[in-house]
């Protein structure tokens, strides 16, 4: 046997999941006690999950079928003695956001980097899952279906998933559920699949219609897409939530409650994250951070480049509903004008700089923390890669722009998968613009200047005309119109 074998059962009134794994034999590189390890975060969050929080037990069973608790020899690592091959633990699942595990009544959510555990040596090992007690039977009304990028097989009437190694396996979610509608388009070689359980936007055609508009969109940008198929995994259940999490071939978004996603400013919130998650396929989960390459789950793995990650993203998930045409030009300085004013609006980026910002999303990166202190990777590095993008296409007269670079990112480190750094990414951004961006990097991604002036000067660029006020509870109100001629 090559692979681990994982079998899962849910226990739905308590909501629990038990996970029975075999390890396949440990060869005379590995002899003696091992360790089985849970990670500690999950990619798309950059701070500590803690999620052994919700491990109930963990068993190993002896070769005579006895069982015996296993010892920890960390917070998230277990002890396995010499010979036990099989380990069963239970994981309890009633979280419900777009990077959780959730099991109810009529939802089965898994995200694996949440609950699967892997032998800490040997983590190139295959993974086969196999949902012992589901049933499917999607042609039947009310009757289940899964959604998921993972490869997969009705097994003795049970769905099984192969996941190649253990950074695909934390990297690759799946809905199942009775209440999942599903649609597709293709784009290039591109099949695009999706899935949403629950509530349906007020109208599936249109839904359909923009998705297909920005995909096709950031493909003619970059050139090609990451794999042939991606999934667009929607949970909107009827509850306040509203959260988005990037996949390797796949993302995970939740917005409710229902009412919320039949609106027109939910619909337009969702296609927001949408083409935000859409351009994770190749910014962060490609084209991604040093230190994030791979991931290493046993701990915090910090890095500089959030402004990167999730500021450029941020910037470009917008831009790109511009430019497939579901926002006009007034709709994207809406956007922006909003964006300006989280900014502006936060002392804490004149306090650490928004890549020190980055390292410490790590202790409260994602929280408000004490007033004044940090920026924020989204805010701040889309502000950021704002200004960069029209230094670019100032400096080549609209010849080239940041998407240029990123497409250059994409080629030469994106597919090659190898870690990014901040040199490669200002040297890429040079040598598309013709000249350093330095002050850029010295002034606005590791240092607190005063972005003002030059926002001023980079929408003027685009023919806009910035300027700002004060509201009547002293916050700073921005506008962004064309400049009169
Ligand atoms: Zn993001």
């Amino acid at each position: 046997m090559t692979a681990v074998t994982c079998r899962l059962r849910r226990d739905v009134a308590n909501q629990n999941l038990t996970f029975r794994a075999t390890f396949p034999e440990r060869n005379a590189a590995h002899l003696g006690a091992w360790s089985l390890q849970l990670p500690t975060w999950r990619p798309g969050r950059y701070e500590l999950g803690n999620f052994a929080q919700y491990i109930m037990s963990v068993e190993g069973f002896n070769s005579d079928g006895s069982r015996q608790a296993l010892a920890k020899s960390s917070l998230h690592t277990w002890i396995v003695p010499a010979g036990v091959r099989d380990v069963e633990w239970v994981f309890h699942a009633d979280i419900l956001n777009a990077g959780s595990t959730c099991v109810e009544a009529d939802l089965y959510y898994v995200n694996p980097v949440n609950c699967f555990m892997y032998d800490l040596d040997r983590q190139d090992l295959p993974y086969e899952i196999v949902l012992e007690d589901l049933r499917l039977d999607p042609e039947t009304e009310g009757g289940w279906a899964l959604a998921t990028a993972l490869p997969w097989e009705v097994r003795d009437g049970s769905p099984a998933m192969r996941a190649r190694d253990v950074q695909h396996l934390m990297d690759s979610p799946w809905i199942a559920s009775p209440k999942l509608w599903r649609d597709s388009y293709r784009e290039q070689d591109v099949d695009v699949h999706v899935w949403i359980h629950d509530t349906l936007p007020s109208d599936p055609t249109r839904f359909m219609a923009d998705h297909a508009a920005f995909t096709r969109s950031q493909l003619a940008y970059f050139g090609s897409f990451p794999t042939d198929e991606y999934h667009f995994l929607y949970l909107f259940p009827d509850r306040d939530v509203r959260h988005g999490v990037e996949h390797e071939d796949s993302t995970v978004i939740a917005l409710g409650p229902a009412e919320r996603v039949r609106s027109e400013e939910g619909y337009m919130e969702i296609l927001g994250i949408a083409s935000h998650e859409l351009y994770h396929a190749w910014n962060v989960k490609r084209i991604r951070p040093a230190e994030w390459t791979p991931y290493d789950f046993t701990g915090a793995c910090p890095s500089d480049l959030g402004y990167i990650a999730e500021g450029v993203t941020t910037y470009m998930g917008d831009l790109f509903l511009f430019e497939s045409g579901i926002v006009d030009l007034k709709g994207w300085c809406d956007l922006m004008a909003k964006l300006l004013e989280r900014h502006l609006n936060n002392p804490g980026r004149l306090n650490l700089s928004v890549a020190q910002s980055s390292y410490d999303t790590w202790l409260d990166g994602y929280r408000v923390g004490v007033p004044g202190r940090k920026g924020s990777i989204y805010v701040e590095g889309a502000v950021l890669a704002f200004l960069c993008d029209t230094r670019i296409m100032e400096r080549t007269g609209g010849q080239a722009s940041l998407s240029t670079a990123m497409r250059l990112l994409w080629e030469r480190y994106g597919k090659p998968r190898t870690g990014l750094t901040a040199d490669m990414y200002w040297d890429v951004l040079a040598e598309v613009a013709g000249e350093r961006l330095d002050d850029l990097r010295r002034d606005h991604a590791e240092g607190t200047a005063d972005t003002w002036p030059p926002l001023v000067h980079a929408f003027a660029t685009q023919g806009l005309a910035l300027s700002k006020g004060d509201d009547d509870a002293g916050l700073t109100r921005v506008t962004i119109a064309p400049a009169s001629a």
